[in-house]
């Protein structure tokens, strides 16, 4: 009894936005300005051991103290991207295992804070991988695999993105995320996910600052949908999969320190953290 198609997010919500931008490049205190204004959350991923690095004009990574001042009381999450941006798959398991958990424990000691979110450096992952990223302690990482879809992940480790922001499709997307549900029959209506990545270098190399603003302005902002870091839906999401229902299906338990909502057959249900509540 632990259907995704029950899965309300916090305060009965069915939609959720998430973003991932990667790499720690100058541009991200502008995108961070434009998701602030419009109420977006999310996740920035980094590369400790490449701090301050320059690759062109556009490509300029921030130092650690700009890094520090950027992101740290900006309610955005801070992930592990590899202490030097390895493509994981392509190296050996130990220089894996160093990439990931040294950048962890470089950016926990920066932020005070624990980290357990990442996103693959160049998208490289395999199963061995995925063994490295558990015994190093991550809970998730993202992909650069794009579904245009809004599920709710399952393969937290293999973490697929909605889209890239170029999509040619992305604003498409956005239109059919919000879109009212043409079904009344609450199964047939699963929460959607509308996780969107990137790097916000990109904006400045293909001058379209635009795209992201449009779409800040559009999903932002809004009543109906909750704005999560990627961090914030595992834990919700985690917490959902973890309620633990009485052998006659008529109470939920909810270990959790979260509050819980679901959408039981229709009746809207909220389980208050380590509560019990009825089904019926
Ligand atoms: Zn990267």
């Amino acid at each position: 009894m632990k259907k995704r198609c029950f899965l309300l997010f916090p305060n009965f919500l069915d939609k959720a936005v998430t973003l991932s931008y990667d790499d720690g490049v100058r541009q991200d205190i502008r995108l961070i300005d434009i998701m602030k204004k419009n109420k977006l959350k999310g996740t920035f991923n980094l590369n400790s051991g490449l701090f301050s690095l320059v690759k062109d004009e556009n490509y300029r990574r921030m130092t650690k103290e700009e890094v520090i001042e950027t992101y740290k009381d900006s309610g955005m999450e801070i992930a592990v991207h590899g202490y030097k941006h390895f493509s994981l798959a392509e190296v050996d398991t130990s220089v894996a295992t160093a990439d990931v958990i040294t950048d962890r424990i470089e950016l926990e000691k920066m932020f005070g804070k624990v980290i357990k979110g990442m996103a693959y450096g160049n998208g490289s992952y395999s199963d061995s991988v995925v063994d490295v990223l558990k015994k190093c302690g991550i809970n998730y990482s993202r992909t650069v695999v794009s579904t245009e879809s809004f599920v709710i992940p399952e393969d937290w480790l293999r973490l697929p993105a909605t889209c890239h922001h170029n999509n040619p499709r992305l604003m498409e997307l956005a239109k059919e995320f919000l879109a009212p549900r043409t079904s009344t029959r609450f199964y047939a209506n699963p929460p959607r996910l509308f996780y969107l990545w990137g790097h916000s270098y990109e904006f400045d190399d293909n001058k379209n600052w635009n795209v992201i603003e449009e779409f800040a302005e559009l999903v932002g902002n809004r009543d109906d949908v909750w704005y999560a870091t990627n961090g914030e839906v595992y834990e919700y999401v985690t917490a959902f999969d973890n309620l633990q229902f009485s052998a006659d299906n008529t109470l939920v338990y909810n270990p959790s320190a979260l509050t819980i909502y679901l959408n039981y057959f229709g009746t809207k249900i909220k389980v208050d953290a380590g509560e019990t509540a009825s089904l019926l």
